[in-house]
């Protein structure tokens, strides 16, 4: 499973957390999320949100082969992963763009560029929106959020995690870098993203 696709039925997601336990395994943690946003529980919230995030990135790093530092029990720094897997991210696309072009396949680079466009916007929304995940989760007197002040922290994570999958409805996959060492393609399990990461040969010395 290496470098093949991720179905994501077959990973872990959270659900239902205690702050001393951890989470909880099940499907709907997007749904969890929303309602603690609703009743106004922002620390169970603000942990679930993390707790989300940390298992999509791990999930992403997966997909990805995304290099990130080997943590003992799985006790990964979402900041650590974030910037592991969107640093791999953007390198993987530009590496697809810059095959796209030695093969003169316009609309697959004018396709990657969009998807570049919206990918760097929400990580650098979501770059800037993150500190405040943190100190909400832990009890702390001096740090006063709201449900609100959380809900631009949960569109930037959705629409950075979004940027990492297959817009067409029912796939959702993310896109996953296949051909082990030799990463052959980025590609998502439906089908509509199949983008060569090779360059056409005798023009990999022109464009780099
Ligand atoms: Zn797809």
């Amino acid at each position: 499973m290496r470098s093949g696709l991720i179905d994501k039925r077959n990973l872990t997601e959270f659900q239902g957390w205690t702050l001393e336990e951890g989470a909880i395994v099940a499907p709907d943690g997007w749904e969890k999320l929303e309602e603690l946003l609703k009743v106004g529980d922002v620390p169970h919230a603000a942990f679930a949100l993390r707790r989300l995030l940390e298992a999509e990135l791990a999930e992403a790093c997966l997909a990805l082969a995304a290099h990130v530092r080997y943590r003992e029990q799985g006790r990964y720094d979402s900041g650590e992963l974030l910037e592991g897997v969107t640093a791999r991210f953007g390198d993987i696309l530009r590496k697809a763009r810059a095959a796209a072009e030695t093969w003169s396949r316009q609309s697959i680079v004018q396709q990657i560029d969009a998807r570049l466009a919206v990918f760097q916007d929400a990580r650098a929304v979501l770059n800037q929106q993150l500190w405040i995940v943190n100190p909400t989760v832990h009890y702390n007197p001096g740090h006063d959020v709201h449900s609100n002040d959380l809900r631009p922290v949960v569109e930037a994570t959705r629409n950075l995690l979004n940027s990492l999958r297959c817009a067409k409805p029912g796939c959702d996959s993310i896109l996953a870098v296949v051909g082990g060492n030799d990463e052959q393609m980025l590609k998502c399990k439906c089908g509509e993203v199949g983008w060569t990461l090779e360059k056409r040969k005798g023009q990999a010395a022109a464009a780099s």
